[in-house]
């Protein structure tokens, strides 16, 4: 389903974090919002979830106007980095908790969460709790978790941040698997040039609550309107 936030503006007291943005995310398409750090990346993405209010703009989700609509009320799947699972319940537990709390039977529950550990591959570790898994097996089971409700859009915030060199590399083609087969509209909020290039389908470059641009990653390569976003694309963060 097609994103649209027009006109967005985000205040914290007196502070403009971001200034009348606009940014569309087709349906089925990934789009990273890049970044250093400070730029407002977190910010989008918690007004796009509902967590925090917009103080000024508008938000829809294909035709639907959700602005004012609550976080529970939206169609949103989450990820952050430091999105902890509940260390008491078991992969299954957690993968079925968002249904659960909705009050769907037990046999469904177990059906959808079977779907999903197929989706995420990790249906040979569902009796296992957080401690027992890897950094990587974690974020496959709060992907499963993030999206057992079926949303309309998925949104990952640093998602691989807290993984080492060797499972961020394996986990950036696995989301994107996951994200195909899916076809899920998703936004990925990163300060990683490399993995916002390996991963999305179209770049939205942010500086001081700005997208300064907004391109697949080969043009934004091949043709940085500026030297801000050479000098970002060029240097590892
Ligand atoms: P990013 O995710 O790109 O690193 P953030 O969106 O977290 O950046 O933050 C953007 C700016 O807004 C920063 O200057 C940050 O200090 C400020 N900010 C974020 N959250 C709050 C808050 N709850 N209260 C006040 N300022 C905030
Ligand atoms: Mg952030």
């Amino acid at each position: 389903m097609e994103l649209r936030l027009e006109n967005f503006t985000k205040r914290f007291g007196d502070v403009t974090v971001i200034e009348n943005m606009d940014l569309t995310v087709n349906s089925g398409e990934m789009m990273a919002l890049l970044g250093p750090s400070g730029c407002g990346k977190s910010t989008t993405l918690f007004a796009i979830c509902g967590i925090h209010k917009m103080n000024g703009g508008a938000l829809y989700f294909g035709d639907r106007d959700v602005t004012t609509v609550s976080a529970q009320g939206r169609s949103v799947g989450v990820v952050f980095q430091n999105y902890a699972l509940y260390p008491h319940m078991t992969a299954e537990q957690n993968i079925g908790f968002p249904l659960k709390v909705q009050r769907m039977p037990k046999a469904e529950i177990r059906r959808e969460v079977e779907r999903l550990a197929d989706l995420v591959q990790i249906g040979n570790l569902l009796d296992r709790r957080p401690a027992e898994l890897s950094g990587g097996q974690q974020q496959r089971v709060a992907l499963a978790r993030a999206m057992i409700r079926k949303p309309d859009v998925l949104l990952l915030d640093e998602p691989l941040a807290n993984l080492d060199a060797k499972l961020r590399l394996e986990m950036r083609s696995e989301i994107r698997r996951i994200q195909r087969e899916t076809g899920i509209t998703a936004i990925l909020v990163t300060h990683d040039q490399v993995e916002a290039m390996s991963m999305c389908d179209r770049i939205a470059l942010m500086r001081d609550g700005k997208i300064v641009q907004l391109d697949t990653p080969e043009q934004m390569y091949r043709n940085p309107q500026s030297q801000f976003v050479a000098g970002f694309l060029g240097n590892p963060p």
